[in-house]
């Protein structure tokens, strides 16, 4: 999968994308990364990239011309991109867009800086705008490193299966299960017996049940959208929970 990134700080998506899952994605080549400088396109002398806004007020507006080069440039080719502007005006990211993002082959990230891009380029440039929160960042750089993370771990082969992305909260539409390792007493705190009892089946019925339970403690606006079995519908009737 190709993720072309365009922005005018492309030193700031360097070094997220030099460790851990996603730099030995892009070493084992299901991910290509490219980082386009949009000042690279810039069309005066002095290389701008914004510019004050029609109708005065404060803060500078993104020049319609650096930008629109850039998308054509690394958007166009054999897979045409689809062009993702990051934006606090978008469709809110979830893991279901992380999904429907993963099945893609090109994603162009388009990220703003100051008070936005000019609006002619967000009408006819953009396919689609994707804020992650109903929050302001300074730009679009990390929201977009976001967008590569969370997507690349859904991609075949990049995790190995004992952390497998099946197995990760929102998955099943619900939160994950609480998780331990050593040592097996901390601070006078025990690990549950369960976890240590080799028996399969009854862990897999803890882990299930305290889920649940997490979830409606948590986030009990998810728990409708839980997929469960037919077994597992019985073992948390069984429980109360449902
Ligand atoms: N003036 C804009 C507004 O009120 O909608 C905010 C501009 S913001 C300071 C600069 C850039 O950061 C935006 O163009 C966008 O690319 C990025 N950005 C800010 N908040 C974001 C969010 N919640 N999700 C995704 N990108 C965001």
């Amino acid at each position: 999968m190709r993720f072309s990134i365009l922005t005018i700080f492309p030193e700031l998506l360097e070094s997220p994308l030099q460790e851990g899952i996603i730099r030995r994605a892009i070493q084992a080549e299901t991910i290509e990364v490219s980082i386009t400088n949009i000042r690279d396109f810039a069309v005066d002398r002095q290389s701008m990239t914004d510019d004050r806004p029609f109708g005065g007020r404060e803060g500078m507006v993104m020049k319609p011309e650096p930008l629109a080069a850039a998308i054509r440039q690394t958007g166009g080719g054999e897979e045409k991109g689809h062009v993702v502007l990051l934006s606090p005006q978008g469709r809110t990211y979830t893991q279901e867009v992380a999904e429907e993002l993963a099945a893609r082959k090109h994603l162009v990230l388009v990220c703003g800086r100051y008070e936005g891009i000019d609006e002619r380029v967000r009408a006819y440039f953009i396919d689609e705008e994707i804020s992650l929160g109903d929050y302001i960042l300074t730009g679009g750089e990390l929201a977009a490193m976001v967008i590569i993370d969370s997507v690349t771990r859904l991609l075949p082969g990049v995790l190995g299966c004992s952390d497998s992305a099946e197995k990760d909260t929102f998955s099943r539409g619900g939160l994950k299960y609480p998780q331990y390792t050593r040592p097996r007493i901390f601070e006078g705190h025990e690990v549950p017996e369960v976890l240590l009892s080799g028996d399969h089946a009854r862990i897999a019925e803890w882990r299930l049940i305290e889920s649940v339970k997490v979830t409606r403690e948590r986030r009990p606006d998810l728990l409708s959208k839980m997929i469960f079995s037919e077994a597992e519908m019985k073992i948390l009737k069984k429980q109360g929970l449902m």
